[in-house]
């Protein structure tokens, strides 16, 4: 059973994001206890899957630093408190306001995804006389076994630079006044449940690093990305990912020598189980052969379902025992894709239940938009309520 604080919800407006405090600082908690087992390991945290500056501050107070995708990235990290030196900056895209931007805050290191990236960058700072860091992004060619959407590895993907062209592009760095290569970075996908793409990853990586040995090239930073996938099944049973198989998987796996550092960009697993979208029942409605359960939560709110065929657990907070009934349970938005799951067994639920669609704190309030002219969801965390 999920505990929320059902009573202070009562009166509040609907929809809305819950997080609770106590789950995402437990997760933090269990992370930096394995992090520290292993000196050399570094973790960012991946700003897309949960910007909410409220988070962003307690992921910072536990030491972490920041992954970043876009210059506005980079904005709300610094607001938030991170430090400029504990920012990598990923992205096949990155403009040029957005590579000046990053200049200017002397960011720790661009993952740089192209031959022609490099020398955007070489030129940006030659122009306002910087210097920057530089890890490689190789697309390694690793089959994730994710959702296709959230596949980042494979070679028919559009990031990175794939491993053939790896080392013409440190030769063109070698050649450059103002970029130092600093490193690689991977990050093969998202919502990986499987460790074995982990550990084919760093086969992928062991291999490049050998081949580079035999150029005198030992690079100080290897990122691995982030990816590790959460329960969404069975969120209450496993609220807190398996950090310590995670961590081990790559210490045991990746070859390196003792000055090496290995850099991880974790989002979905630290944010991912303390969120939940709460919202309302509107109708029950009897379709000819479908009961509909219709929230005024819409893909607005939680696109997850709808873009990814994600499922989210979806328990009734007011009838939580009611006899069972099968639903679909749709949101209010104008496309047939806007349903958060389909052929689902709930309490027999009624308009003005409140309901709560669990492990959404991840790529969930990121990624509302205002679709349909509808307002951007609010949030609340756990402290709001004094708990
Ligand atoms: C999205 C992203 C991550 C985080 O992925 P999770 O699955 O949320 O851990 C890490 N690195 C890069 C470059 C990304 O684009």
């Amino acid at each position: 059973m999920i505990s929320l604080p059902t009573r202070s919800f009562e009166n509040l407006p609907t929809p809305f994001y819950y997080y609770d405090e106590g789950l995402l600082r437990a997760t933090l908690d269990a992370l930096n206890e394995q992090v520290a087992r292993h000196p050399n390991f570094i973790v960012h945290y991946a700003t897309k899957a949960n910007a909410n500056l409220r988070i962003l501050q307690i992921i910072k107070e536990a030491g972490l630093g920041v992954d970043c995708v876009s210059g506005g990235e980079i904005e709300t990290a610094l607001r938030a408190g991170f430090k400029a030196d504990n920012i990598v900056f990923a992205g096949v895209g990155k403009s040029d306001w957005e590579i000046k931007l990053a200049l200017e805050s002397n960011i720790f290191c661009f993952n740089v995804e192209s031959l022609q990236e490099l020398e955007v960058i070489e030129q940006l700072c030659n122009e306002m006389n910087q210097q920057a860091n530089v890890c490689l992004r190789v697309n390694p060619n690793v089959n994730a076994h994710t959702h296709k959407n959230i596949t980042t590895g494979l070679a028919e993907n559009k990031f990175g630079i794939p491993v053939d062209s790896v080392w013409e592009a440190i030769e063109k760095i070698q050649a450059m006044k103002h970029v130092r290569f600093i490193g690689l970075h991977f990050h093969i996908g998202s919502q990986i449940v499987n460790l074995n793409d982990f550990r084919e990853l760093c086969t992928s990586v062991n291999s490049l690093l050998e081949l580079l040995k035999q150029h005198n090239i030992e690079p100080e930073h290897i990122n691995v990305g982030g990816g590790l996938g959460i329960d969404y099944d069975n969120p209450t049973s496993h609220p807190i990912p398996d950090f310590k198989a995670y961590f081990d998987m790559y210490a045991q796996h990746l070859q390196l020598n003792e000055r090496q550092k290995v850099h991880f960009e974790l989002g979905r697993s630290l944010v991912g189980q303390c969120g939940y979208l709460v919202s309302r029942v509107l109708y029950v409605k009897q379709g000819q052969s479908k009961r509909f359960l219709i929230l005024d939560a819409g893909m607005n709110d939680l696109l997850r379902p709808a873009l990814y065929h994600a499922k989210h657990q979806i328990v009734n907070l007011s009838n939580p025992s009611a006899t069972s009934e099968v639903y679909d349970v749709v949101g209010p938005v104008c496309e047939s894709s806007d349903v958060f799951s389909r052929d689902v067994l709930l309490p027999q639920s009624h308009r003005g239940d409140l309901m709560a669609i669990c492990s959404a704190g991840a790529y969930g309030e990121a990624m509302a938009s205002q679709y349909n002219c509808r307002q951007l969801p609010k949030s609340y965390l756990s402290d709001d309520f004094n708990i």
